[in-house]
């Protein structure tokens, strides 16, 4: 089968998978407990996974905070940052976010927030000059998405940050999307204090992701936990670390950090492949939606004029897996390809495919067989 859904999770790394075992084998301790080894062995593990996703985007070790993934991250950073300063109450994001932001927003609406969706053009950029106009002295946050996970686009984060910082105002990215795709260092930005991402997209183990909060001159910001609890996490989250999957997180990143620039360029080529046999089968009922974006390679988001995405990802399911686009949100049209001017029947032809660094450019030829 060829696996075409990379973008809501990919497949285990072996490596990775050796590293947990190895973790669950000898190092099951309790990491908070102390003196003896499969503890101390916990906690080292630990360290050093904590100290490698760190140090893959130029954070330190403390501001790497454990969670169960990108959901909870943006919910932690969310309703924890909102807890924490309730004299503001206008939460800014762009109208592509992922429904961990959008809907954790649209239930803050319900509490009496006032949430901006800033809009974007037809390549899925959003307006800098809405943005601008629509920070005031009422602004919580600003968050918005690093890489979408339909279209791949890549925001002008240098010029997001510089607009939060000239305004005073903080600045969180969702880099679920953009970790092994693009190279983060938050040394560069001054109002980017947080950044969510996940391990499950980069080769890693599900149910692990990070939220990292950035100190601000050597002192913790003030969030209000959503796991109260034991000190964990520097008493941003409670509960018992994972051991296994923290590990597993840790070489995941290690390892797509050091395989970006081969990886990035394999995908690419996947690409070209992917689009020249789709354009074999389907000849000009088929057209890329996000061509020519400044995006991600290996998310093709592609319209197959006259045939419904459901009905052909049903057909082709014992052969090919792929999705009509994000996993966390499938029974409304999608509402990334509406901000970018589509309507709902080009929406109802509309697929993503999104590649592996991992396949072989020969895998692709079953396309042809459609
Ligand atoms: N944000 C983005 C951009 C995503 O693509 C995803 C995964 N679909 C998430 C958040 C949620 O990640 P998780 O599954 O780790 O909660």
């Amino acid at each position: 089968m060829l696996y075409l859904d990379n973008a809501a999770t990919t497949q285990i790394d072996k490596e990775v998978l050796a590293e947990m075992i190895a973790s669950m084998e000898d190092s099951y301790g309790n990491s908070e407990s102390k003196f003896y080894d499969v503890s101390e062995r916990a906690k080292d593990r630990i360290a050093n996974a904590r100290g490698i996703i760190a140090s893959s985007i130029g954070c330190e070790s403390e501001e790497v905070v454990f969670t169960s993934g990108a959901t909870e991250s943006n919910n932690l950073f969310i309703k924890g940052y909102a807890m924490a300063h309730p004299e503001r109450k206008t939460i800014i994001i762009s109208a592509i976010e992922h429904s961990s932001i959008e809907s954790t927003c649209a239930y803050m609406e319900t509490l009496g927030y006032n949430v901006i969706r800033i809009p974007v053009d037809n390549t899925g950029k959003i307006k800098l000059d809405v943005l601008k106009e629509s920070i005031n002295d009422d602004t919580l946050f600003v968050s918005i998405i690093w890489v979408n996970n339909e279209i791949g686009t890549i925001q002008d984060i240098n010029a997001i940050d510089q607009i939060c910082s000239n305004a005073g105002v903080v600045f969180h990215s969702d880099a679920t999307q953009a970790i092994g795709k693009v190279r983060i260092n938050l040394n560069q930005y001054k109002a980017l204090k947080f950044l969510t991402f996940t391990a499950h997209k980069i080769y890693g183990p599900k149910g692990i992701g990070t939220l990292i909060i950035r100190k601000e001159n050597g002192c913790k910001l003030d969030m209000v936990p959503l796991l109260h609890g034991g000190e964990q996490e520097e008493g941003y989250r409670g509960g018992t670390l994972s051991n296994e999957l923290i590990v597993g997180f840790g070489k995941a990143v290690e390892l797509s950090a050091s395989n970006l620039d081969s990886s990035n360029k394999h995908l690419l080529e996947l690409e070209n492949v992917l689009i020249s046999k789709l354009q074999k089968v389907f000849g000009n009922r088929l057209s890329i939606n996000n061509e020519n974006f400044d995006k991600i390679p290996g998310l093709v988001n592609c319209k197959i004029q006259g045939i419904n995405n459901m009905v052909l990802l049903k057909k082709i399911a014992p052969y090919i897996a792929a999705s009509t686009g994000s996993a966390c949100s499938v029974s409304k049209p999608s509402r990334v390809l509406k901000a970018i001017g589509m309507s709902d029947e080009d929406i109802s032809y509309s697929l993503r495919l999104s590649l592996s660094c991992k396949t072989e450019i020969q895998e692709l030829d079953i396309i042809e067989l459609l």
